[in-house]
């Protein structure tokens, strides 16, 4: 029989975010389905780790675990990873089932090799095939899909955001157990944490549309000129206005490193395609972007694909998009921002 540690850390203010909650009904889901009946066991760390663990008392674990302590409030690899291989240790899992959040992505793999287990990264779904877990993952940037078991135990598994469905959590007895790791040597102090402000921060995962802007922003236009400026305006402020996330085409992230005009709100982060992200979003809108592939296989999750370019042979009219406008996008954006200003 499985037990099946589900993994959680707190956010900055105590709660529990999307990602936790998604692998909460990842582990029930899993310990419904493993043959015997799994046995569900949940541990939180972080800052409000057992207020946290407390509202997981509708979820059917059999222990909820907390690591608490101002130590173990921040993210900081050498407490992450003493306080996960605590929980792991004491829950005596044999399956250990985490959100792919950047703190647990930096510190499970190690946990891992301390644990003497295997560890998968990027699961996009998990299965009991007659009983015995099976998971599935992407590889070569999202072009194969693989469904893999393994035998040994323990196997770690890092869930990805935006794959499973979120448990909202119900009521039900808590009774929270503290697990104390070894105090780790600590050598990195945690200053505090430096965000970009709000309406500068443009990429926005749980957005319903994802819009990208591709290097046709910066070129010359019909006039002859490039009107990067006016590019730069329409661009901030549809994606202020409709609080959707900001992507871009390698070729316009690449521009800045040439020396050219470029919208200096975009980064390599923003990138989308192969060697870029590939991120979940219901919709998307290209814009001045030509389509092509290695850009395109980063919208394998945009369920509903729109463009706006110049050319009607441009890749997306080749059947990349649902729907292609063939129109000048300052014109399109002009009208749009107008619409959403109305
Ligand atoms: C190994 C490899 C990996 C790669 N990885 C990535 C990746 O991760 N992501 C990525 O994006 N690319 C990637 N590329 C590059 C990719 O092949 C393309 O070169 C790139 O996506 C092109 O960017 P673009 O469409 O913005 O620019 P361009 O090809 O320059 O297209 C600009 C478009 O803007 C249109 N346009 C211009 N003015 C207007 C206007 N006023 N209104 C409407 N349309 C207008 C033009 O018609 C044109 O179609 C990769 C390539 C390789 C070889």
């Amino acid at each position: 029989m499985e037990t099946i540690l589900v993994l959680l850390h707190t956010e900055a203010d105590g709660s529990l975010g999307r990602n936790a909650w998604e692998a909460c009904q990842a582990a029930r889901a899993a310990a419904e389905a493993s043959s015997g009946g799994g046995r569900l066991v949940a541990g939180v760390v972080g800052a409000g780790a057992r207020a946290a663990a407390e509202r997981l008392g509708g979820l059917g674990a059999q222990r909820l675990l907390a690591v608490e302590g101002e130590a173990y409030a921040v993210s900081r690899y050498a407490t992450d990873a003493a306080a996960a291989e605590a929980l792991a240790r004491a829950a005596q899992a044999t399956l250990v089932l985490a959100p792919g959040t950047s703190r647990w992505s930096r510190a499970l793999p190690g946990v891992a090799q301390r644990l003497n287990a295997k560890v998968d990264t990027h699961v996009t779904a998990l299965s009991c095939d007659g009983g015995a877990l099976t998971i599935s993952r992407w590889y070569y940037r999202q072009r194969i899909d693989v469904t893999l078991a393994r035998q040994a135990r323990p196997w770690v598994l890092l869930l990805d955001g935006g794959a499973f469905p979120a448990w909202a959590p119900t009521d039900g007895q808590a009774q929270v157990e503290s697990v104390a790791p070894s105090p780790p040597a600590v050598r990195t102090r945690v200053e505090g944490i430096e965000s970009p402000a709000a309406d500068r921060q443009t990429i926005r995962p749980d957005a319903p549309l994802l819009f990208v802007a591709g290097a046709g922003w910066t070129k010359k236009q019909r006039d002859g000129q490039p009107h990067v400026e006016e590019a730069a305006s329409l661009i901030l402020d549809f994606v202020t206005r409709a609080q959707c996330s900001l992507g871009s085409s390698k070729s316009l992230v690449d521009l800045s490193g040439e020396g050219q005009a470029v919208l200096p709100f975009l980064t390599h982060l923003h990138q989308v395609g192969q060697t870029g992200s590939t991120p979940r979003h219901p919709k998307g809108l290209a814009t001045c972007c030509h389509g092509e592939e290695p850009h395109v296989v980063g919208w394998r999750f945009i369920a509903d694909r729109r463009a706006v370019n110049l050319d009607a042979n441009c890749g997306w009219a080749r059947g990349k998009a649902d729907v292609l406008y063939v129109a000048d996008a300052f014109a399109v954006m002009r009208h749009l921002n107008a619409l959403l200003d109305g």
